[in-house]
């Protein structure tokens, strides 16, 4: 049969998981056995806290296969689990990965699904370890769970922050939304800077390395913005009993968000703010401290955008003319 037509149900369960099996290891030193038996057996580092994260994702929920690639999921698929490690401080060995793929399916689609998960695993040192595979009536879910580890005294927790400490984001942020937008309204390829918008919306790229190097480096609490800045901010603030003052003209914005926001009636700052999706970090850490980490070539930009404050004085936005505002989590929510 030619493998460019076969369907799932052609080829059957067994015969696609011996595919699937292949070049999974890019760690041997921390596993035992991966996938082909009942369990997975790993070798955790001495001392070490184990880390675990899962997220699950359903077509039409969180993704469209009239508008990414199957090795574009799977890239993405990993990526935004390994960057919850990374926002722990943490180093990401494994993943276990469940799959929920309707029979009619090529057996292409699968397995370009898995070379994207498999490309950003090799780029990181995670070992693919087992997962499960079964057949969906409907659309295709897939379930990805990362196996991490911390030093304890890497650990970032969302309650550590203290007033007087500085806010700090890598990269910048509202592309990922902006390309959304942009995917959305069709025939993007028209507009003169929608490509790496649109890039960063399906393959975004998580700050794995910088994760733990930015927590080394005496990070007090960190999260990834997956829901936008000023949800992620607001988590940070709730979980540690202070204010936060966040200053609008300091947000990173590049230079593709800021040609393209107008044609979506939006300031680049509202995507900055409230855009989903960017899978960069956002941290507090000392004014001292953070002339250490500005030295250091972390491979990421970091911009201030705002300080910690009291508790009393509430998740503050201050714009470039000096007007204060709540700062609300305006994130996307599943059930709202
Ligand atoms: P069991 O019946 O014992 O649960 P399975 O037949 O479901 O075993 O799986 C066989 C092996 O293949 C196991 O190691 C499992 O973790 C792995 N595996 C199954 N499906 C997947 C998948 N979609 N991705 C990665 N590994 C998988
Ligand atoms: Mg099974």
């Amino acid at each position: 049969m030619d493998g460019g037509t076969m369907k799932l149900e052609q080829l059957g369960e067994f015969a696609l998981i011996d595919l699937i099996k292949q070049d999974t290891i890019n760690k041997a030193e921390s596993v035992v056995i991966g996938i082909g038996d009942d369990a997975a057996v790993l070798k955790p580092t001495p001392g070490s806290l184990q880390l675990v994260t899962t997220d699950m994702l359903v077509e039409k929920v969180h993704f469209d296969l009239s508008t990414s690639s199957a090795w574009q999921l799977g890239y993405k698929a990993i990526g935004v689990n390994l960057s919850d490690i990374a926002a722990m401080g943490g180093v990401p060995n494994h993943v276990v990965i469940s799959i929920a793929v309707p029979k009619h399916l090529p057996v292409d689609f699968v397995v370009s699904l898995y070379d994207g998960m498999k490309e950003i695993c090799r780029e990181f040192g995670v070992n693919i370890v087992g997962g499960d595979t079964v057949s969906s009536p409907h659309g295709l879910v897939i379930n990805v769970t990362v196996l991490g580890e911390v030093e304890p005294d890497k650990l970032q927790r969302r309650s550590g922050a203290s007033a007087g400490e500085l806010i700090v984001v890598t990269g910048t942020l509202g592309d990922s939304s902006c390309g959304l937008d942009l995917l959305m309204l069709g025939e993007w390829q028209n507009y003169k800077f929608a490509s790496s918008l649109v890039t960063k919306h399906l393959m975004p790229r998580p700050q794995v390395l910088q994760g733990p190097q930015i927590a080394t480096l005496g990070s007090t609490s960190m999260n990834d913005i997956s829901d936008g800045l000023a949800s992620e901010v607001n988590e940070i603030a709730h979980a540690s009993s202070v204010g936060m003052r966040i200053y609008s003209h300091q947000i990173p914005l590049s230079p593709e968000l800021q040609a393209t926001a107008p044609m979506f009636g939006k300031t680049a700052v509202e995507y900055g703010l409230y855009g989903g999706e960017d899978y960069q970090l956002v941290f507090t850490i000392t004014p001292d401290q953070f002339k250490v980490l500005a030295q250091v070539d972390i491979a990421a930009r970091l911009t201030v955008v705002g300080e910690v404050t009291d508790q009393s004085l509430g998740v503050q936005l201050v714009t470039e003319d000096g007007c204060t505002s709540p700062l609300e989590a305006k994130g996307y929510n599943h059930f709202r």
